[in-house]
């Protein structure tokens, strides 16, 4: 396991009063995230299974600094990226009819990223209220996830013997 992913976790582990307010705030973006997933693979059903330029490839399936925060607040493990893997191969996680994990359990530029085509069929296919919705609620989460991270920033700060964790 990565140092950071265990320093991560022994800190939730430790403080458990201290980070619960971020993990309400992991709990209730992983119920919109599950929420908007629906709508999502309404629009990728159609555009990604014509693509022919996939984008799931390996390096896009790292956990970052934030994924790891949201996944362990949610007490989950952090899938371990194989760093001899070739960045440009397939993602281990594609599977024949796209993504093997559910959406709360993807990093989350998996989430928030929407090539052309998929944007465009969104935008071409939703009415305008229901697509302004949709991108409430994908602000919505990406607040309710940047708030999490700040929480977390500033609680090492002030929380005895916690040195900064990089990534
Ligand atoms: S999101 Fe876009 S680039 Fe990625 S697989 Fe779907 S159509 Fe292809
Ligand atoms: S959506 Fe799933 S298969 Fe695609 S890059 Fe992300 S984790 Fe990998």
């Amino acid at each position: 396991m990565c140092a950071t992913v265990k320093n991560i976790q022994d800190l939730f582990g430790a403080h458990p009063a201290a980070f619960s307010g971020i993990r309400q705030s992991a709990l209730a973006a992983r119920e919109l995230i599950e929420a908007i997933s629906r709508d999502i693979e309404h629009h990728t059903a159609t555009v990604c299974m014509e693509c022919t330029s996939v984008c799931c490839i390996s390096r896009h399936s790292r956990y970052d600094k934030s994924d790891v925060i949201f996944l362990t607040a949610l007490g989950l493990d952090v899938p371990v990226y194989d760093p001899e893997s070739e960045e440009t191969s397939p993602c281990r996680f594609i599977g024949s009819r796209g993504c093997i994990l559910k959406r709360s359990l993807r990093p989350y530029r998996c989430t928030w990223f929407f090539c052309a085509p998929l944007l465009d069929h969104i935008m071409k296919t939703t009415d305008p209220s229901a697509y302004r919705r949709f991108m409430r609620t994908l602000e919505t989460i990406t607040e309710k996830r940047t708030g999490m991270i700040d929480e977390f920033e500033k609680l090492l700060r002030k929380l005895p013997g916690t040195g900064l964790v990089n990534m």
